[in-house]
């Protein structure tokens, strides 16, 4: 099959499923928008219904129990998921994340994304993605220590090098993929550093993983700046989420000259029209503190970043933020897609109304799962490149992509996201195709 194939008159049919009664959680949220956004690319490409079952339907889901012994002595369980949606292109690739409202539809869509995002980089790669329903903030370093291997043991026969690769997603970080490696390692009796991605350099991390994602989603802006006409120097910049992704990208569009004028975290945010004195802010959060005391600059809360009036928009914190509720209120000309999921289908379609671009999150956050290939790589070689050989092949890899995505949009006349699910799911459903179906 190729794009001039493509079915442009096809309408998208959602087959998310309805619940009744209590209203959907966030998880059967990102699901259901997951499923929408397969069905409108795969009516597009013309894939038949058996095919597009297949692609909705993840490979292999565990849902395993994480019993913790707390530092007081007493036991609790957790639930801890792993999702490999789909491995048709090679082995599962996926972060970890430990958050509360962590449940087995929203890893689903997570894994479902990243099945696209490996396809649309032209990584060997599958999809998945891994949880735990937990609130870290209450857990010592001890007790986070302590569950992370206990999670990494009861989904050990179904991760590996060659099997499904962990990485680090919302609250985990590089110890807690030291922790997983070296549990996954001890069990096979020597270092396997291509357990897990997103490592300490001094267990096989890869240089230039740390600021890799947002590197990625700061690339994808200029392209989309450089498509919308917007310069980016002087151009005004909010960012939602100061965590991995927030905090690097925040850095790297100072970097570019970009007016930064507004980051945010879990409890609020900061705003200063002139830009945000970034390294500030950081020190600020790495003392442990929060933005919603950060003194250097006016508080606002995360519905007024959303509605600032600004170039670029980045929601880089959760899933299912943009709504059908909260759209009207954005007043971005672009939205570049640092979480994964941020933006609802009905909210894509008031943008779409408004005109405002959106970057969609398999391209944009792209940049981290390239680098934790780059690693897995160097790894499986034993062998280290310097940070300027890794930076120069991500970025050849994600300019390779946001160009493909960008000339499918504009000969078709699709938005971002069509084009870049069109594209990443092509890839599964061609690789299915000349794989054939076993027996
Ligand atoms: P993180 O845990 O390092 O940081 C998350 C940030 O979001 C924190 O500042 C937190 O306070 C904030 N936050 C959480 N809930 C919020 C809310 N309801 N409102 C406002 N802010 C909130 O996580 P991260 O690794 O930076 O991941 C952020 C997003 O980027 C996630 O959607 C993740 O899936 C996606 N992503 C991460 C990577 C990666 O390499 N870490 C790669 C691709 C995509």
């Amino acid at each position: 099959m190729t794009i001039t194939d493509l079915h442009t008159t096809a309408e998208p049919t959602p087959t998310a499923p309805v619940t009744f009664g209590a209203p959907p959680s966030p998880g059967q949220l990102a699901h259901r928008a997951a499923l929408t956004q397969l069905r409108n690319a795969t009516d597009l490409l013309g894939l038949d219904e058996g095919l597009h079952q297949l692609l909705a339907t993840p490979r292999r889901s565990l849902t395993v129990a994480v019993p913790l012994r707390r530092d007081t002595g007493t036991t609790e369980i957790y639930t801890g998921y792993r999702v490999q949606h789909n491995l048709t292109r090679g082995p599962g690739k996926g972060g970890v994340r430990f958050h509360p409202a962590s449940d087995i539809e929203e890893v689903t869509a997570l894994a479902m994304w990243m099945t696209w995002k490996c396809a649309l980089l032209g990584l060997p790669y599958g999809g998945a993605k891994g949880g735990i329903a937990v609130d870290t903030s209450v857990l010592s370093m001890a007790e986070k220590e302590r569950l992370t291997r206990r999670y990494t043991q009861e989904i050990l026969p179904f991760i590996g090098p060659d099997k499904d690769i962990p990485a680090p997603d919302v609250n985990t970080d590089e110890t807690t993929m030291a922790w997983m490696m070296d549990t996954y390692s001890v069990s096979a009796g020597y270092s396997v550093h291509g357990a897990t991605t997103g490592k300490p350099l001094a267990v096989g991390g890869s240089n230039g993983r740390a600021g890799a994602t947002s590197r990625g989603v700061v690339l994808a802006a200029l392209e989309a700046m450089r498509q919308k006409g917007i310069d980016p120097v002087g151009a005004a910049v909010a960012i939602q989420g100061f965590g991995k992704v927030g905090a690097h990208a925040a850095q790297f569009f100072a970097d570019e000259g970009c007016r930064v004028v507004a980051v945010s975290d879990v409890t609020g945010g900061c705003y200063r029209e002139s830009g945000l004195e970034i390294a500030a802010i950081q020190e600020w959060v790495g003392r442990g503190r929060t933005l919603d005391t950060y003194d250097g600059a006016d508080q606002i809360s995360n519905a007024e970043l959303f509605a600032l009036d600004v170039d670029v928009l980045v929601p880089a914190a959760m899933d299912g933020v943009l709504t059908g509720q909260n759209a009207d209120t954005v007043r971005a000309r672009l939205i570049v897609e640092g979480a994964n999921g941020p933006t609802s289908p009905d909210a894509d379609t008031i943008f779409a109304g408004k005109g405002i671009t959106v970057v969609p999150d398999i391209l944009a956050n792209a940049g981290g799962v390239v680098v934790s290939y780059l690693e897995w790589v160097q790894n499986l070689q034993a062998f280290s490149w310097s940070s300027e050989e890794v930076n120069r092949k991500l970025v050849t890899l994600m300019r390779t992509a946001s160009r493909s995505v960008w000339a499918l949009a504009g000969d078709k006349r699709i938005p971002l996201r069509l084009a870049a699910h069109v594209l990443g799911v092509g890839k599964v459903a061609e690789a299915h195709r000349v794989r054939g179906l076993y027996p």
